[in-house]
């Protein structure tokens, strides 16, 4: 079988530059532990991977803003600075606002061998981007991925699983009154002209809202360990979810990268959370909706790179969400409880291989009690203890 090559990344982060606004979850400086970033040093660096690595596919990526609402000088100046030493196995990867994605803006990324565009998306569901204040609407969101692909461009989505509007009901209003007064002057730099807007949109969202019956998750989520913490209006936090997987698996992105919501100090959300008007994902409600994703994606065959904020996170600066420093670990954790569900009943002995005990032991074993309470009374094998059985039974 014949594997495809990974491609070498090395990023420079520019931390909210391009952004018109700050949006009311983010704090890039934090994200990304910025702490004064030398550009020239990233250039200088970038250009020795870019040397050292002759041959082998790979970008150099400028994550952490908008990237295409910089001025186009200014961009120039970054993509100049690299051009020379890119040969045919290396490009550029940006990540950048839906809003700043045009037909001249694309030109401009493939003159310029930006071969991979990753867009904030944050949500597909127009409620939940009204109350989040993104400005944009659920077409338009899908207009801008659009227009990456069809030009041939690799696109990756970035969504944030749990912003406020994903749930309903006074909540939900609240949430939309405060990000409406937060969104004073989204200045889209003229990008949503004529060009953008008449982009023929023929999507939308062909199924009705979502409907859950009462006490009932949606999809693949009923579990008696988290069964009892999730309350009938948290239930609707997965509508907008499958609204998303909708939309996803129509648009087939080539990647996926998924942020659950965390309260940053200093941010819009954290005041609206400090006002009562907004409650984050619960660390198992993210690892839940995080696992169904992986599920739907690997049935949609849409790549998941990246689940749950940087590790290296200033944790002082995160007052609540569920941020955890083995957050994709989790979820792998949760899957292989899925598929053990479906393979063994409570009274089997179940083997497992080295990748999968260290999984369910890790994080003090936090996914070895939820095992033992899904399929109580079950036996589990370790590796170890299976090859010392193996050996014994060799040696009669
Ligand atoms: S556009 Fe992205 S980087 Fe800029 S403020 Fe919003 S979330 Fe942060």
């Amino acid at each position: 079988m014949k594997h495809k090559t990974k491609t070498l990344i090395f990023p420079i982060f520019l931390p909210m530059q391009g952004c018109k606004e700050r949006c009311i979850y983010c704090d890039q400086n934090l994200i990304t532990s910025d702490k004064g970033i030398n550009y020239a040093e990233q250039l200088k660096l970038a250009k020795s991977f870019l040397q050292a690595h002759r041959g082998t596919q790979r970008q150099v990526a400028f994550y952490g803003g908008t990237f295409t609402g910089l001025e186009q000088g200014k961009r120039d100046e970054l993509i100049g600075e690299l051009r020379d030493y890119l040969d045919a196995e290396a490009s550029f990867r940006i990540s950048t606002h839906p809003l700043f994605i045009n037909e001249e803006i694309i030109s401009w990324c493939k003159e310029s061998r930006i071969k991979t565009v990753e867009l904030g998306i944050q949500d597909f569901d127009g409620e939940v981007l009204r109350a989040s204040g993104r400005n944009y609407t659920t077409e338009e969101a899908i207009t801008a991925c659009r227009l990456v692909k069809e030009a041939g461009l690799e696109l990756g989505v970035q969504l944030m699983p749990g912003l406020p509007g994903a749930r309903s009901g006074k909540e939900g209003e609240k949430q939309a009154e405060t990000a409406e007064r937060h969104q004073t002057s989204f200045d889209c730099g003229g990008l949503a002209t004529a060009g953008y807007k008449s982009a023929v949109c023929s999507w939308s969202v062909q199924q009705p809202p979502v409907q859950v019956a009462k006490g009932k998750r949606p999809y693949r989520n009923e579990h008696p360990d988290f069964g009892d913490s999730v309350s009938d209006s948290q239930l609707t936090t997965h509508n907008s979810q499958l609204v998303n997987q909708a939309v996803v698996a129509s648009l087939q992105p080539h990647f996926l990268r998924l942020y659950p919501v965390i309260v940053i100090r200093g941010t819009v959300l954290h005041q609206m959370w400090l006002r009562g008007e907004y409650q984050p994902l619960s660390l198992e409600e993210a690892v839940h909706q995080c696992a169904d994703w992986q599920q739907v994606c690997d049935e949609a065959q849409v790549k998941v790179i990246k689940m749950g904020l940087p590790s290296q996170m200033d944790q002082s600066s995160i007052v609540a969400g569920p941020w955890h420093p083995a957050f994709g670990q989790l979820v792998q954790a949760e899957l292989l409880v899925r598929s053990l569900e479906q393979e063994y009943s409570s009274v089997s002995i179940i083997k497992l291989d080295k990748k999968q005990w260290a999984l369910i032991m890790a994080n003090n074993k936090m996914y070895l009690e939820v095992l033992q309470k899904r399929l109580p009374g079950c036996r589990l094998l370790p590796p170890t203890a299976d090859s010392a059985h193996a050996k014994r039974q060799r040696q009669v």
